[in-house]
């Protein structure tokens, strides 16, 4: 069983904005987000991180069903000027550093979490996926959470939580799905 205080005691010595645990079945699963994904994501059909390579909504709501448990970590940042995309993308490598950090934490007390994280796999240069190959390094990378179809909003607002903060507030969030 996950040493919760252990944990909690690690995680706030992270920068992370907020954590907190969820249960699987509160989230929301939806089609729409897929819509979303398949009409206007640039990312849909172009990694192993995306849709329709991480299988259909159902599917995906079953394996995070799966799980008894989930931690929400979120980082936060100010960029001066969010419309720069390219800047503004360059601080989602620091919230990924910190997901890869909290798994490792999880795995030091033996918990495998399923991680969903931010926008579509990075680590390639060019996804297998268009190749037709097998994913280059399943351990290492997380799909998105839209990818499952998660409108993570309501999630967000149940905690007090937001999405969007400001015109030049970025904010980051993954969930880690585990079992106790
Ligand atoms: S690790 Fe490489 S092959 Fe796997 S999803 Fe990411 S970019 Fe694609």
């Amino acid at each position: 069983m996950i040493n919760k205080p252990l944990l909690e005691r690690q995680l706030a010595e992270l920068p992370l904005y907020t954590y907190f645990y969820i249960a699987p079945q509160s989230l929301e699963f939806s089609e729409r987000i897929r819509h979303i994904c398949k009409s206007e994501c640039p990312m849909y059909d172009k990694t192993w991180a995306c849709p329709p390579a991480v299988g259909e909504v159902a599917q995906c709501q079953e394996k995070c069903l799966s799980y008894q448990n989930c931690l929400v970590i979120g980082t936060i940042v100010e960029v001066e000027d969010a419309t720069d995309i390219e800047k503004t993308l360059l601080t989602r490598s620091d919230h990924e550093k910190l997901t890869n950090q909290v798994r490792d934490l999880m795995r030091e007390q033996g918990v495998q979490p399923y991680i969903l994280s931010t926008e579509a796999c990075a680590i390639c240069e060019r996804c297998a996926w268009l190749d037709g190959l097998p994913c280059r390094m399943p351990g290492k990378m997380h799909p998105c959470v839209e990818s499952h179809g998660i409108n993570l909003i309501p999630t967000l607002e149940e905690n007090g939580l937001d999405f969007i903060y400001g015109t030049n507030i970025v904010t980051w969030y993954s969930l880690l799905f585990f079992n106790d």
